[in-house]
């Protein structure tokens, strides 16, 4: 190649279709010693363009750009000017795999074993390597790993996972009807937990919420909807707390103070739960405080007590004094202070329920009176003695007394005929406790 002194024959160079493109200015000066004999030999006039083979390298094509100027016949001697250079377009991403076999293709993806740390290497369509459950390729060279060592098959979905490590067929749990994804074996069964109940192939999507204050998590066994228990704490239209077979159980045997100790724990999860809700149900279930006159059917129809409202009332202000001296503790899972939060809130609400308890009592005292009075006069002395107060509802004006179990049959007459008798006469609708 020559500077262009006046009077050189001013060409193009092709080089699109050549395989070793030059990167340096002396691969140029090298590449045009070897096209320079075989250009000297044609005769520009005849065409513009002259294409030079150049084996396994592709060709070169030269194109003059003056071809009616340049001398006849061209010779060693003549001079050139090399105007321009056309080179193949570069692929700014090339595929690693395509490179290893001599071939530049572009490599829209990239693999994280190819290439370097800076510079992640890259791979075409054809080499790319997809796992199931996940959009990241890799070549074939560098297809992820189970844990275990053997090929991975594909990205666990689940919540330990979350699609970040990939499994082997036998570290992976088969699809179902049910899972249209794939899961490791740890993330499957904290996904889809078996319910506790045996033999029961439904998922245990319910955890048992029973705990007590200063635990920093309940039993969290898992149930399915159906084997769930509830303790319908909330009244008959919000979900009462789910509890497993045995802590169900337990219920029974447990005393007041327990009960609530429990009511009040469940509710504060629930309240926790609530306030960084992941899901809409979890922000929808109920976190409030059952109403006292609600506690006290609880614990009627749970462990068979009958207590008065003041009573009840006394078991929360004890957990609530018991709970500010303990204090919490620096747990963040510790509800103490969300108890607390409930408890307060509840106050004013069982001042008010014990008010009105006071003031029906009296009323209820004064049916009962008159139900005494009545059982007399008909000669029922045994019964007159041995019904009690237990309940009195102004507003449905119903009495609820307490019988013992071997007079129940005698309280109530032959359909009911002796108790239908006193409400009509009293004016008002009796209910025996339940026992
Ligand atoms: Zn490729
Ligand atoms: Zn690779
Ligand atoms: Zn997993
Ligand atoms: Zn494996
Ligand atoms: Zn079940
Ligand atoms: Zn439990």
């Amino acid at each position: 190649m020559t500077t262009a002194p006046s009077g050189a024959v001013p060409v193009l160079l092709d080089l699109r279709a050549h395989r070793r493109v030059p990167t340096s200015a002396q691969g140029y000066i090298d590449l045009w010693q070897r096209l320079e004999p075989a250009l000297t030999t044609v005769d520009p006039r005849r065409g513009p363009r002259v294409s030079l083979d150049l084996g396994a390298e592709g060709e070169v094509t030269v194109l003059f750009l003056s071809p009616a100027t340049a001398p006849v016949p061209l010779d060693a001697a003549t001079p050139f000017a090399v105007r321009g250079i056309l080179e193949p377009p570069q692929v700014r991403y090339a595929c690693d795999t395509c490179r290893g076999e001599g071939v530049t293709t572009y490599a829209p993806f990239t693999c994280a074993g190819c290439g370097s740390d800076e510079r992640p290497g890259r791979v075409c369509d054809a080499h790319a390597v997809f796992l199931e459950g996940g959009l990241r390729a890799s070549c074939a060279r560098h297809v992820p790993v189970c844990p275990c060592g053997r090929t991975a098959h594909a990205w666990c979905a689940g919540p330990r996972c979350r699609s970040g490590r990939a499994w082997c067929p036998q570290h992976l749990v088969p699809r179902t009807a049910d899972t249209a994804l794939d899961y490791c074996l740890d993330c499957h069964a904290e996904r889809f937990p078996a319910c506790e109940r045996p033999g029961c192939t439904a998922t245990g999507h319910v955890r048992c919420e029973h705990r007590m204050p200063g635990d920093t998590k309940g039993c969290g066994q898992r149930m399915c909807a159906e084997h769930a228990m509830l303790w319908q704490i909330y009244g008959s239209r919000s979900r009462g707390l789910a509890l497993c077979g045995h802590h169900h159980r337990g219920l029974r045997a447990s005393d007041p103070a327990t009960l609530v100790a429990l009511m009040l724990a469940g509710t504060a999860a629930r309240s926790q739960a609530r306030r960084s809700a992941r899901s809409p149900s979890q922000a929808r279930r109920a976190a409030f405080l059952p109403r006292l006159g609600i506690v006290r059917h609880i614990f009627i129809n749970t462990c068979n007590q009958v207590l008065d409202m003041s009573t009840v009332d006394s078991l929360f202000v004890r957990l609530q004094r018991e709970l500010s001296r303990r204090g919490a503790s620096n747990d963040r899972r510790d509800l103490t202070e969300r108890a607390l939060h409930l408890l307060d809130q509840h106050a004013a609400s069982r001042r008010e329920d014990v008010q009105r308890f006071r003031d029906s009592h009296e009323e209820g005292r004064r049916h009962l009176d008159r139900l005494r009075t009545l059982l007399r006069q008909s000669g029922k002395q045994q019964l007159a003695d041995a019904v009690d107060f237990s309940d009195y509802r102004p507003r449905s004006n119903i009495l609820f007394v307490k019988v013992p179990k071997e007079l129940q049959g005698r309280f109530k007459g032959t359909r009911g005929a002796v108790v239908k008798e006193l409400e009509a006469r009293l004016g008002i609708t009796i209910k025996l406790e339940r026992e």
